[in-house]
């Protein structure tokens, strides 16, 4: 019987994201740590591997799929209402105890952390995309820069379909991973887990990559929406927020911000659940740094208009919803505010279809995905 490190180990083949150093040694750019990995070893993610003096990187599986209304990665501003096919791979390069995703993203750390990974090619993913009526394939729920390979492989076969592509991840890229996934990246949500250093270092990582690719994705118009996680006591203090923000706003005031509430998870059980007055403060702190799309999620028709997409020039509501539920939508196929005449940064559909789902499944009939543990 397989085991999940047996597969770490037989689904992978040679990456491109690396060079070679002496002593059969490697350096990966996949993710913020640029791991150097001598011979016979693993990188932090534990799935990048140096055999030989050459890296190995995840190929051919995915650590689960499911649909997901496009609303719940979240993206408000990318084709509202759409489905988008999800699926992730395993491990991460961080290793934060509140993860809402632990059981695939910390499978190869924690033992109590099991996940069943599918067999899988890219034409089998994106066929069965398209059969579950997917407008978007995203690549989610472990991160997706230490899988970046892979994930390129299907989204080239993606666009061949006319699939939109997506990546849901913390951030922590590098120069070369970021140009390696601009040509086949159309959207990207980066988890902003906090604005302080020290913080990153718990969670096992550094700020400044973070920084870095949000500064990058929105340089390269690739389209950028960041999500933070407000835990009471880890990263809601009014100095942390305020520079959080003001960072945003000064790369562009028009990135959405989603604020989401927390809940106890994982390893991490001793803050108090995110109540919506907390949501609410702090979105009036990103209002202050000037930003002009904020949200709030979890905690559904508790939190105002904070679930709605409003013009940022004369307020009109432009989306109206209820946690992932699209109730209204009025931007013009032009992707304006109806009123005013105001472009409405994002990425919008000629026209709204209405909604597939408002709520996650497992794909129908996609029996073709196998366990690969038996
Ligand atoms: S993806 Fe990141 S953690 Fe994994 S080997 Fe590469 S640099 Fe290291």
């Amino acid at each position: 019987m397989s085991t999940l490190r047996d597969i770490v180990y037989e689904k992978a083949r040679e990456g491109e994201l690396y060079e070679k150093l002496d002593r059969n040694r490697v350096r990966c750019f996949a993710c913020g740590h640029c791991c150097p990995i001598p011979e016979g070893q693993l990188g932090v993610c534990k799935v990048r591997y140096n055999r030989g003096g050459t890296l190995y990187v995840p190929w051919g599986y995915v650590g689960g799929v499911q649909c997901d209304p496009v609303e719940k990665k979240p993206f408000f501003h990318a084709y509202p209402g759409s489905l988008a096919y999800s699926f992730g791979m395993l491990g991460c390069d961080l290793h934060c105890a509140y993860c809402q995703n632990w059981v695939t993203s910390q499978a190869l750390r924690d033992p109590n952390a099991i996940s069943s990974p599918l067999e899988a090619s890219p034409e089998l993913l994106v066929r069965d995309a398209l059969r579950q009526g997917a407008k978007i394939l995203v690549s989610t729920y472990n991160e997706p820069l230490i899988t970046a390979e892979w994930a390129v492989a299907i989204f080239k076969e993606a666009k061949t379909a006319g699939l939109i592509t997506g990546f849901v991840s913390n951030g922590n890229g590098t120069p070369q991973v970021l140009e390696y996934l601009r040509p086949w990246v159309d959207l990207y949500k980066v988890d902003l887990k906090s604005f302080d250093d020290r913080h990153y270092h718990e969670l096992g990582g550094r700020i400044g990559p973070i920084l870095d690719t949000i500064r990058t994705l929105h340089q390269m118009g690739i389209w950028l929406e960041i999500v933070t996680l407000l835990i009471p006591g880890f990263n809601d203090s009014e100095a942390e927020l305020r520079g959080l923000t003001e960072f945003i706003a000064a790369v562009s005031p028009k990135i959405p911000w989603h604020l989401t509430a927390f809940h106890k998870d994982y390893k991490m059980d001793d803050p108090d659940d995110t109540r919506a007055e907390d949501l609410l403060r702090a979105a009036d702190i990103g209002r202050q740094a000037g930003l002009l799309y904020i949200y709030a999620g979890n905690l559904p028709g508790m939190v105002g208009g904070l679930e709605d997409t409003c013009c940022h020039h004369c307020g009109k509501v432009l989306i109206k919803r209820h946690g992932y539920f699209v109730e209204d939508y009025q931007i013009t196929p032009e992707g304006k505010c109806p009123s005013c005449g105001t472009s409405i940064p994002g990425r919008w559909a000629p026209r709204f279809e209405g909604q597939v789902t408002d709520r996650p499944f497992l794909p129908r009939r996609s029996s073709r995905l196998v366990t690969i543990l038996q």
